[in-house]
């Protein structure tokens, strides 16, 4: 079948990689330069599989609440102009802050995020594709007793449902990770999930590409999409600057640009940018750098080592389709980076990014099928899409070829929120 798979970061290249696999004639289109230039570029590195919770819980809005007006806070709503997708967005969000939902999107969630370890385990193992990942697990740290004391409680719920996610004292997490020695007696514990990994997505991203034009898949960038044509349940064609497209199959991962195009094939998908900030600082000549992915969880930043650079990326922003850089809130991961690991690198030459994730407002991909027969959705993986590319491009893989997928598409599919 020839599959058109729209937009080429670490979600549409994964798709790409798989559909290759399956024997399917590929094409990636990306308006960019070059594949992985958006949100995949500069992201925190972390393969956290384990700690695949939704953003919408109970505990979030007294968070929310508190953290209104202020300029630093983790995750901050910009509502000071009209955006009705992101009202709307909002209170679908809210509708999914009780426990009962959260517990159900975690485990969606968390379906996703352990089939795509899987896979991506798998495909290192078949392909030996190099991105700077490291394999010792993710260590989240904590100086609050009160909020360790609520992670220890969903780490016991977690490891009854089989997940080893295990507490550690501030001694045991200095051993894990001898760069937290300098800040172990302000911290009142961690918890380690051994199996989980990090890794750099942009290299992956762009290792997978040529992995997958060696067997034939093409990216054509420089090509903006600009829209379907459909009849009925398909769609007939697909409009690009370059001219009229008209594949057998479609597959959209174009990140938080998904709905725009969606639009017009008359399909409403619940996703808005929630933009993040990363920098990435040179460690060379400093030996307090991490090489277990850390996430500092009062402050929401998360920190991986990809070779000889420290990543630090955190902060959510719902500001639209904005992605310029807010010194404040980049420079405020810095700080918070070199408070954590005072010698982790050289802080002065940090180069900062901001990026968009596509979120949904249950946390949770918009995978499978749509009303239009030969039209597929990969998009939607917010704060995860690194964990999730691979395990969601197996499953679109699967779908295209007439196939069952490994894992089953109850509650991921855009009829959801129908
Ligand atoms: C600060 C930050 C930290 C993060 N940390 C992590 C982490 O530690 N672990 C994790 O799992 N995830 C993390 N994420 C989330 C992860 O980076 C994203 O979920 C993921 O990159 C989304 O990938 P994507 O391929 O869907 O989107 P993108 O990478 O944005 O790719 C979409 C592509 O579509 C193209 N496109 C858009 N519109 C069109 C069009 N009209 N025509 C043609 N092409 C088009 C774009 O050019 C782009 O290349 C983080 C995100 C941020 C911002």
């Amino acid at each position: 079948m020839k599959v058109l798979v729209i937009g080429a970061g670490v979600v549409g290249t994964a798709a790409a990689w798989y559909l290759t696999k399956a024997g399917h004639e590929v094409t990636v289109l990306d308006r960019r330069e070059g594949p992985g230039l958006e949100t995949s570029f500069a992201n925190g590195g972390q393969i956290s599989a384990c700690h695949a919770e939704p953003w919408a819980n109970p505990a979030v809005l007294p968070r929310i609440l508190r953290w209104l007006g202020r300029e630093d806070a983790p995750l901050k709503f910009r509502f000071n102009r009209w955006d009705p997708a992101l009202w709307a967005w909002s209170l679908r969000f809210l509708a999914n802050c009780t426990g009962g939902r959260a517990a159900v999107n975690t485990e969606r969630a968390l379906r996703v995020a352990l089939y795509s370890r899987r896979c991506l385990q798998q495909l290192r193992a078949e392909t030996g594709i190099a991105y700077d990942h490291r394999t010792r697990g993710i260590l989240h740290v904590y100086r609050d007793p009160r909020e360790f004391g609520h992670a220890r409680k969903a780490a016991e719920l977690m490891r009854r449902h089989g997940l080893p996610r295990f507490d550690k004292t501030a001694a045991e997490c200095a051993a894990i990770e001898p760069a937290l020695e300098a800040v172990a007696e302000h911290l009142a514990g961690g918890i380690f999930t051994p199996e989980d990994e990090s890794g750099d997505a942009y290299a992956f991203t762009a290792a997978l590409v040529r992995l997958a034009t060696a067997r034939g898949a093409v990216f054509r960038t420089g090509i903006k999409v600009i829209g379907f044509e459909t009849n009925r349940d398909r769609v007939t064609a697909v409009l690009t600057e370059g001219g009229r497209l008209r594949p057998d199959g479609i597959v959209l991962a174009a990140g938080v640009w998904s709905p725009l195009l969606a639009r017009s094939a008359g399909l409403r998908l619940p996703v808005v940018p929630a933009k993040g900030y990363s920098v990435t600082i040179p460690v060379a000549g400093h030996g307090g750098a991490p090489t277990v992915s850390i996430t500092d969880d009062e402050h929401k930043i998360v920190c991986s080592r990809l070779g000889e650079r420290l990543r630090v990326a955190g902060t959510a922003e719902m500001a639209g389709y904005d992605s310029s850089l807010n010194q404040l809130r980049w420079r405020l991961i810095l700080d918070q980076a070199r408070a954590l690991f005072p010698d982790g690198g050289d802080f002065e030459r940090a180069e900062p990014w901001a990026g968009l994730r596509p979120v949904t407002p249950d946390s949770v991909p918009l995978l499978g099928a749509t009303p239009f027969r030969n039209l597929w959705l990969d998009t939607g993986h917010g704060t995860l899409g690194w964990t999730m590319a691979c395990g969601s491009g197996r499953v679109i893989a699967d779908l295209v070829s007439g196939r069952k997928p490994e894992i089953a598409l109850e509650g991921l599919e855009l009829g959801r929120f129908c």
